[in-house]
């Protein structure tokens, strides 16, 4: 019996069945979607992309997996080398893990010891943002701000080591001048909260969250698990204001395999690098630098690249914005969009009951959560089947 994630198992309906998978296309026995989630935002190329396919296969053939501790192989190296040229500026040491939860995690013990390692232990404390997911490990549950997702937690109490702040300047310098001597690192999603909503800032923010971490001397942390490789009309955020640790997941292996990378800059590296083992960053999931999920993420990146995915990115924007420009309704609270990804937020969840429906008999798999109809496309779709994914958002709307 399958569990399903974040699901009352007792009123579930039926998941729809894949079959199989090409393109931008799912399909069930029945019907053919385009998938206008990107398998949770993930699946950039589209299925059964045959580079990628190749990439997997020809790496399968070799071996699948060998252990980083004491190990290496050609994969993981060459993305690596890969990930220090592709990134901005001096962003060069990659920590691999398995999923984004623990690549968060691992950044958030890297800001701990940076500081414990200098003898700095009073500052244990993390900055967040309101609104803020970054996994469902039990850190990262606190650092999140979701009722949705984290009220188990309330079962602690009150969380004395995280700070969570709204998107507003006035608020940013406040804490950084009260709590400055506390604080480890500034944790954001930047520039769009995804599972928070898809709530949209500005990058004045960012810049000015960068120098105050300067002025006070704190760690400043980019989780683009979601904003990573486009999303966000940028090809990293990262690209704007350079962060101190940046963890990418997601699209990292264009939604093949589980993996996700910890990139520390060499401020960062140089903290642990060191004469005394217990400097040492002591963490190593087991499958970390899995030989096909890097063979993937490395033709991954390199598709990216080739075949200038920044300007399909753009596109989709462009075509996002030309169809939603007329488009209004009394239910909606606000339309946003930015990159590859539009949210029609309403005023009450139960205006979205029954689209995932509607939108399956016309073609498309969505799956609207809360008050937010989104759409996180692969880059890959073509004009029409954009379009198309749109039009049925729409058309929710204007059915009586
Ligand atoms: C999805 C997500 C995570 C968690 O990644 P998993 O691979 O599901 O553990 C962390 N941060 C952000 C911003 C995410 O969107």
């Amino acid at each position: 019996m399958i569990w399903y994630p974040y699901e009352q198992m007792k009123k579930m309906k039926t998941p729809y069945k894949i079959v199989d998978a090409e393109g931008v296309y799912l399909y069930t026995e029945d019907q053919k979607l385009i998938d206008s989630v990107s398998s949770w935002w993930s699946v950039i190329h589209g299925y059964k992309h045959p580079e990628l396919n190749k990439a997997l296969i020809s790496q399968a053939e070799k071996f699948s997996h060998v252990m980083l501790g004491g190990l290496t192989h050609e994969a993981v190296e060459r993305l690596s080398d890969k990930l220090q040229s592709f990134l901005p500026g001096d962003l060069d040491y990659c920590f691999f893990s398995d999923s984004g939860s623990v690549a968060v995690e691992v950044a958030l013990k890297m800001a701990l010891q940076y500081y414990m390692n200098r003898g700095e232990e009073k500052r244990t404390m993390i900055l967040a943002l309101e609104h803020a997911y970054h996994g469902d490990t039990f850190k990262t549950m606190e650092a999140g701000d979701d009722e949705d997702y984290h009220f188990v937690l309330k079962a602690y109490g009150s969380s004395q080591h995280v700070l969570h702040i709204p998107t507003q300047m006035e608020e940013l310098e406040r804490a950084f001048e009260t709590w400055h001597e506390r604080l480890n690192c500034f944790l954001v999603e930047p520039l769009l909260q995804g599972a928070g909503g898809m709530r949209m800032y500005d990058v004045s923010f960012l810049k000015r969250a960068r120098e105050l971490c300067d002025q006070y001397g704190v760690l400043l942390i980019f989780d683009e698990v979601a904003t990573g490789f486009g999303r966000t009309g940028n090809r990293f955020v990262a690209d704007l204001v350079q962060p101190d640790i940046l963890v990418l997941g997601k699209a990292l292996t264009g939604g093949y395999i589980g993996h996700a990378v910890t990139v520390a800059n060499h401020k960062v590296y140089e903290g642990f690098y060191d004469d005394r083992p217990e400097h040492a960053l002591m963490h190593g999931p087991t499958f970390m630098g899995n030989a096909l999920a890097c063979s993937v993420a490395l033709k991954s990146i390199e598709l990216f690249e080739e075949q200038d995915y920044m300007s399909k990115i753009h596109r989709i924007e462009e075509i996002t914005r030309r169809e939603m420009q007329d488009f209004s309704d009394p239910r909606v609270k606000e339309v946003r969009m930015m990159g590859g990804c539009v949210c029609i937020e309403v005023r009450e969840p139960a205006i979205l009951k029954g689209y995932q429906q509607f939108a399956y008999e016309r073609g498309v798999f969505s799956r609207p959560f809360l008050s937010y109809l989104y759409a996180m496309v692969p880059y890959i779709i073509q004009e029409e089947e954009l379009v198309k994914v749109l039009d049925t958002m729409k058309a929710w709307f204007s059915q009586g």
